[in-house]
């Protein structure tokens, strides 16, 4: 009989953080499921706010008095309500994303240098947003009945496009990125890389700790221009190996099965289902919010503020399945990182450090509701059960083990 107990190595690693720790990775998850709701609410507050200012509404009949300039109208209106969104935002957006990471310690960027994130930021979603919503309106005036089947494929070639072009177009405005250096880390991640058919020209580090103090990797890029991207902060904690090649694993793992295509299915779907929603949905909210303002049907791009509040509710209410959808890929690569890694151990260190930032042991209907990774507690036992099954083979070469191991 083993004498390995895995429930007795999980209940270790969570006693390595001190209660007050956990104690206030709860709080911080906690609020941060709020926010969710808070952040619903705050968007459309925005857009009920934009709405009732009547500022669209008079730019399209400035712009727009024939009906037949509706291009530069749609570009204009688009443009203006994202510009006063973000403004609009801005407050609440500073407390979310920098003062509520800096007060429990998890980033210690400056609010200077989130400031230069945000400027940066804004013309990328600015041109971004405008276009796809040019697409959209022009979609709905020339296939009404039919424009969300459309609108949702544009949304989803959109979304690849990104993903195909962020690492070479977006992410270097926000982080240096370099080839990881020569020394014993990137000798053994271009050993497992290897092993399990990831290009090896592809192990980047970049200055992630100018964000976040998060110890974090990351696999972005599709086809040619995807790559495995570790953060500095993963080299200067003194992350020892084990912990590196368990994490590496992970990415490699998401990496290896095109985790990145599931999304791109999932989005599809969804994509589908939001458009025909707010297909439907778009004259009733419209009669009772905006009914005798003179803005018109769903073509109109004066209605803009409208289409975002059934936006934002149904991005709210699709929470469950996005989140679930990626816990999936996030336990399927904690299975490839533990089949081609083998070091059960590194990977449950690694993952004890992120309960700053995720409390380790909630409970099953939160874990679906919020949790976009399987809770730590249930990532680190199963890397325990894999240790617990596979007693010769922790720390084995890399790659898959051989049949029956
Ligand atoms: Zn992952």
């Amino acid at each position: 009989m083993s004498a390995f107990d895995p429930a007795a190595a999980t209940a270790a690693y969570m006693a390595t953080l001190s209660p007050a720790a956990h104690a206030k990775a709860t709080a911080y998850t906690h609020g941060g499921e709020w926010l969710l709701l808070w952040s619903c609410l705050v968007t459309i507050a925005a857009a009920w706010l934009i709405l009732k200012s009547g500022i669209l509404l008079r730019l399209r009949e400035r712009l727009n008095p024939n009906g037949d300039r509706p291009k530069r109208t749609i570009l204009a209106v688009a443009a203006t309500f994202v510009l006063l969104d973000f403004l609009i935002q801005l407050p609440w957006t500073i407390y979310t994303s920098w003062w509520r990471e800096r007060s429990y310690q998890l980033s210690s960027q400056s609010l200077a240098s989130w400031f230069g994130d945000t400027a940066k930021a804004l013309p990328i979603s600015l041109i971004i947003t405008t276009l796809f919503l040019l697409a959209l309106y022009t979609l709905v005036r020339r296939a009404p009945r039919s424009w969300w089947l459309w609108a949702s494929g544009v949304a989803v070639a959109g979304v690849i496009l990104m993903v195909v072009i962020a690492p070479i177009f977006i992410e270097p405005l926000f982080n240096r990125y370099t080839p990881a250096p020569d020394g014993p880390v990137r000798t053994e991640v271009v050993k497992l890389a290897e092993a399990t058919g990831v290009p090896h020209d592809k192990i980047l580090i970049y200055n992630g700790s100018k964000q976040s103090d998060r110890y974090t990797a990351n696999v972005s890029g599709l086809f040619g221009t995807a790559r495995v991207a570790m953060s500095d902060t993963m080299f200067k904690q003194h992350a020892d190996m084990s912990e590196v090649i368990g994490v590496v694993g992970h990415e490699m793992g998401h990496y290896v099965h095109k985790h990145i295509l599931w999304f791109a299915g999932f989005m599809c779907v969804m994509a589908v289902a939001a458009f025909w929603l707010i297909d439907r949905l778009y004259p009733a909210v419209r009669a009772r919010i905006a009914g005798t303002s003179g803005i018109g049907g769903l073509a109109d791009p004066a209605g803009l503020p409208v289409l975002m509040i059934i936006a934002a509710i149904l991005g709210l209410l699709s929470t469950p399945l996005s989140t679930s959808m990626t816990r999936f890929a996030e336990s399927d690569a904690d299975r490839f990182s533990l089949a081609n890694a083998h070091q059960p151990d590194g990977l449950a260190k690694a993952l004890v450090k992120t309960i700053a930032y995720r409390a380790s042991s909630p409970g099953w209907l939160e874990e679906m509701l919020f949790y976009d990774h399987p809770s730590v507690e249930r990532r680190v036992r199963r890397a325990m059960e894999w240790k617990a099954a596979h007693p010769n083979h922790v720390g084995a070469p890399y790659g898959p083990l051989p049949p029956g191991a």
